[in-house]
């Protein structure tokens, strides 16, 4: 899909079909008054000004035969010295043809062919050269949609990246801030700086709260913007699903404990090797098993099952906790949103972590499905194609 080439093509083929000394092609700019001469054959390519620059655009309006052409008929010039519209045309060249390059009834440009001698060229030659240019047309409007789509992608790619790298600074400039500021409201709270009162412990405590909230937001808007950001993501390849979902595990199982919630892990003996990145494996399997703790009220249970099935790796996290509301089955994926039982429970939570897991999950092959009772709880099920060979 190289213009130059389709031009060069289209100037051969007409040279070529009519039997002509020369071809050449000229393009309309946006505005419909300005053509430049894009390609030529059989003429010296200093006339498409090559060495000196780009080519220099000229007017319609300065050129009779274009002008006429670019109305959609085909223009015959049966001897150029006898011929005023022949003022422009290069060389000793006897006879012209020119005809309009049309898309979908716009033109795009013109199509010419030259001979030496005159009364060259008939009406029958029009009628070919006007379906040549038909197609070359179209394919030259179809080489400029791609690239045009091609810039926008690139520009949104950038868009993107730029947007990424934004959050990426600005979560990690608000990270310590609040990270000092929590650990001084640990000692506070721990009475390091005198005895609480009970309305100044309860206030301390609230801070707490959205300190922690805080916190856990700037941690998940730089997952948000690792996952989406190429350039702050590491190199993608096989890793170990039963060592991933062991560590997230292990991570997990304090706060489990704390609860009171029984955690156990029933893990596939094989080893199962997925495509994506221990960081990326490792966020899925602690943002599922974070929210299996923190939406499961104490005396509950969660079971995490690693199994193959069908010849994929199957991760389930299974809690008894509060459940999903049908209404939230569509939104659960998406950024920032929060059921209302989920609201309503005394839990820090941002709305962001689903939508990290399903980014992850979609970008190594992945599919993730929910099953879910409000009052009963829930069950994740993610599911990978497994490398074999590895
Ligand atoms: P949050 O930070 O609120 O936990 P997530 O994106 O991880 O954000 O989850 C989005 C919403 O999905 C939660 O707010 C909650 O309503 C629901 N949800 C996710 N996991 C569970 C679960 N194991 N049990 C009940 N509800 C859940």
């Amino acid at each position: 899909m190289d213009l130059e080439q389709v031009l060069a093509c289209l100037t051969d083929g007409a040279r070529q079909v009519l039997q002509a000394d020369a071809a050449t092609v000229c393009l309309l700019d946006e505005g419909g008054a300005h053509l430049t001469v894009a390609a030529v054959s059989g003429l010296p390519a200093a006339l498409l000004r090559v060495g000196a620059g780009s080519p220099r655009p000229y007017m319609v309006e300065h050129s009779p035969l274009n002008g006429e052409a670019l109305t959609g008929q085909p223009v015959i010039v049966a001897d150029t010295r006898a011929d005023p519209r022949a003022a422009n045309v290069p060389g000793d060249y006897r006879s012209v043809l020119c005809v309009p390059l049309m898309h979908e009834d716009d033109p795009v440009g013109t199509l010419h062919v030259y001979a030496a001698v005159p009364q060259r060229f008939d009406e029958e030659d029009a009628v070919l050269l006007m379906s040549l240019a038909g197609l070359g047309a179209v394919a030259i409007a179809a080489i400029r949609l791609v690239l045009s789509l091609s810039k926008q992608l690139t520009a949104m790619k950038a868009l993107e990246a730029s947007k990424a790298h934004f959050i990426h600074v600005a979560t990690h400039e608000l990270r310590s801030p609040v990270a000092v500021a929590q650990s001084l409201m640990r000692g506070v709270l721990k009475g390091y700086a005198g005895e609480l009162a009970d309305e100044q412990a309860e206030l301390f405590n609230r801070i707490n709260r959205r300190l922690n909230f805080l916190e856990s937001l700037i941690n998940d808007l730089l997952d948000l913007a690792a996952g989406k950001a190429p350039e702050l993501a590491e190199e993608e390849g096989p890793v170990l699903l039963n060592a991933s979902v062991g560590r997230a595990m292990l991570f997990l199982q304090p706060r489990a404990e704390e609860k009171g919630l029984d955690m156990t892990l029933q893990s596939h003996r094989d080893r199962l090797i997925v495509w994506g990145t221990e960081d990326g494996l490792d966020r899925i399997f602690v943002n599922l098993m974070s929210n299996a703790v923190k939406y499961t009220p104490s005396g509950g249970a969660i079971t995490v099952s690693v199994r193959r099935v069908e010849g994929q790796a199957q991760v389930e996290v299974t809690d008894t906790g509060i459940g999903i509301p049908e209404e939230a089955f569509s939104h659960m994926f998406e950024e920032f949103y929060r059921a209302p039982n989920a609201k309503a429970m005394d839990e820090v939570g941002t709305g962001l972590g689903l939508a990290i897991v399903k980014d992850l999950v979609d970008r190594y092959s992945g599919h993730i499905e929910v099953e879910s009772k409000v009052g009963q709880g829930s069950t994740f099920t993610v599911t990978f194609p497994t490398l074999v060979g590895w």
